[in-house]
């Protein structure tokens, strides 16, 4: 299949080697990130986008987003896809969706979970807004670069389940670093926290799968340093979006609210840009209820 991939950064630029390398003739274009090995450079997004079946986006944010669509979209042959994987407010999505869909051609929205390893791996789950048609279309590539593919619905509502997942997790992490750091204070031992949460009510992913205290649990970024991982400032942008959605939409979403507080002052006040999400558990650890 021919392919253009706008966005070859962190994540775009390993998604779309993967796709060069299944044997798709994929073009690239980015302003600044080189070239994956087998992917061709074009000039412009436009130039990426001519003569595709499937264009994919994988971009920083919803401006850029709806400027890269305005740009692509009068380049594409009617019937031809625009595959958007970057997390973008919900509202973006569905405005670049409606672009393409006026202009004769399918969209999804399509964002990932997974992280860098997920998309060096080709092991990213996509959770995929759009018709039925364009989730067709898209799915064979889906299953080239990710390990899972759900389609959620219409146009959004990939963007949609990403963030309510992430609002679930950035708030069960912080609820998991706060008790470990509770924990501490009263004397009991980590090992046997998690022995007793992990297999309890209080289980979670956060807990079972990325235990936040080092040498507790399966090997996560706590072992490492804290070194991300799945970045503090990525789950503020996310978070962000949630509370975004939430007031567009008019749903309460208090501890949602109180999360994205939380990592704000923890990236932007304190010393968390650049740790790992669940460097919140020292973080705790360090203070007291003042
Ligand atoms: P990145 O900053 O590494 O890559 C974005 C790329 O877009 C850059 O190379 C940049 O030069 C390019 N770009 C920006 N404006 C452009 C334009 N107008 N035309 C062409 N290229 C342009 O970011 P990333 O980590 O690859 O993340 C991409 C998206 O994936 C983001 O929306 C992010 O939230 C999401 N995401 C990231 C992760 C992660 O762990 N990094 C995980 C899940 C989802």
């Amino acid at each position: 299949m021919k392919i253009g991939f706008i966005g070859l950064g962190n994540m775009g630029g390993p998604m779309a080697a993967n796709l060069a390398k299944a044997g798709h003739e994929v073009t690239g274009f980015d302003l600044a990130a080189p070239m994956p090995e087998g992917v061709s450079k074009a000039d412009s997004a436009a130039g990426a986008a001519t003569g595709a079946a499937v264009v994919i986006t994988m971009l920083p944010n919803g401006e850029i987003l709806k400027k890269v669509a305005a740009e692509i979209i009068p380049a594409m042959d009617k019937g031809a896809c625009h595959a958007d994987c970057s997390t973008v407010d919900v509202d973006s999505a569905r405005a670049a969706a409606d672009m393409a869909m006026e202009a004769g051609l399918l969209a999804i929205d399509a964002p990932v979970s997974g992280g860098v390893g997920g998309a060096a791996g080709g092991t990213l789950t996509f959770m995929a807004g759009g018709s039925q048609e364009a989730f067709d279309t898209v799915k064979p590539l889906f299953d080239i670069m990710g390990q899972k593919a759900v389609h959620c619905g219409p146009s959004g509502n990939g963007q949609a389940a990403k963030i309510c997942n992430n609002m679930i997790l950035g708030a069960t992490m912080i609820v998991t670093c706060e008790a470990f750091a509770l924990a501490d204070k009263l004397g009991l031992d980590r090992q046997a926290m998690f022995d007793v949460v992990s297999t309890s009510s209080g289980s979670s992913w956060s807990m079972n799968t990325y235990c936040p205290a080092p040498g507790v649990g399966p090997q996560s970024p706590s072992d490492n340093g804290y070194k991300p991982g799945f970045a503090s400032d990525l789950m503020l942008k996310d978070l962000r979006l949630a509370m975004q959605a939430a007031e567009s939409a008019d749903a309460d979403t208090p501890i949602g609210q109180a999360a994205m507080e939380l990592y704000a002052q923890f990236v932007e006040a304190e010393d968390g840009k650049g740790t790992d999400f669940s460097a919140m558990l020292p973080r705790f650890e360090a203070r007291g209820r003042g």
